[in-house]
């Protein structure tokens, strides 16, 4: 096992024939800064060796908090969605990856994809940080993972002809995806989203409960219309009738 940084005579011969020039961090890099020399399993070993050493966790890039890894999500989708909303975290060791982050790591090498199997989602990803989750439920915000940036597919671009799939993306880099692919559905007055489909609006929401348990000092709305979120996207609440599904709205 090979790591970076580490010295071994036979390192910088093998990296160099995989074109990489940026040895000195992990994932090494080529000349073009993009990713190279990635092997899953190596890769997720490395991550263990980084891990705070206790059992089951990972040290999160951003913050190097100990986190268990199917906490993970959740976790560093708050990193994320602070870099979303405008607050600023100064203190941490690494920033979120513009664009498009992988939500397991906050790292940019990642691929996230969307298999059908029976009538449900699996979650594929070559992220070292990646877990099994289940959909339905990280799509509602609690207090032990108050984050729902999960994995969804843009209901307005093309199926794949190919995959007969439309694209996948973390729910919170699909504004930036909107913004560059979909100008049409973005307003640069109100950075928000527009004329998108209700029920795309609906996946694409946080509910109040998520924005206060993460965000609260936000200084940016999140870019849906400000018009309505689900509550039932939240923690249950007192009510009667545990299936109302209640409109409120959100800034
Ligand atoms: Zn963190
Ligand atoms: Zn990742
Ligand atoms: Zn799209």
């Amino acid at each position: 096992m090979l790591f970076a940084g580490e010295d071994t005579p036979l390192l910088p011969n093998v990296l160099d024939k995989h074109g990489c020039t940026e040895k000195n961090a992990f994932p090494y890099r080529s000349q073009t800064r993009q990713p190279c020399f990635i092997l899953e399993n190596a890769s997720r070993s490395i991550a263990t060796k980084l891990a705070s050493g206790s059992e089951g966790k990972y040290q999160c890039h951003q913050c190097h908090a100990s986190i268990e890894i199917d906490r993970m999500r959740s976790h560093v989708g708050q990193h994320i969605l602070c870099r979303l909303l405008g607050v600023p975290e100064n203190s941490l060791h690494e920033q979120i990856q513009h664009c498009q982050p992988c939500g397991f790591c906050g790292r940019d090498t990642c691929t996230i994809d969307l298999k059908k199997s029976r009538n449900a989602f699996k979650v594929i990803s070559s992220c070292p940080y990646a877990s099994e989750f289940k959909l339905g439920n990280a799509k509602k915000s609690s207090k032990r993972q108050p984050c729902t940036n999960v994995p969804i597919h843009c209901s307005i671009c093309d199926i794949d002809p190919k995959t007969k799939c439309r694209p996948v993306f973390w729910k919170f880099n699909i504004f930036h995806h909107i913004q560059t692919v979909h100008p049409a559905h973005w307003s640069n007055s109100s950075q928000r989203t527009q004329n998108l489909p209700s029920s795309f609006v609906d996946v694409l929401s946080v509910s109040d409960f998520e924005l206060q348990e993460i965000v609260p000092l936000r200084s940016r709305p999140y870019p849906v219309p400000a018009t309505t979120t689900l509550l039932s996207q939240c923690e249950p609440v007192h009510n009667d009738n545990p299936h109302a599904r209640k409109r409120i709205r959100v800034s």
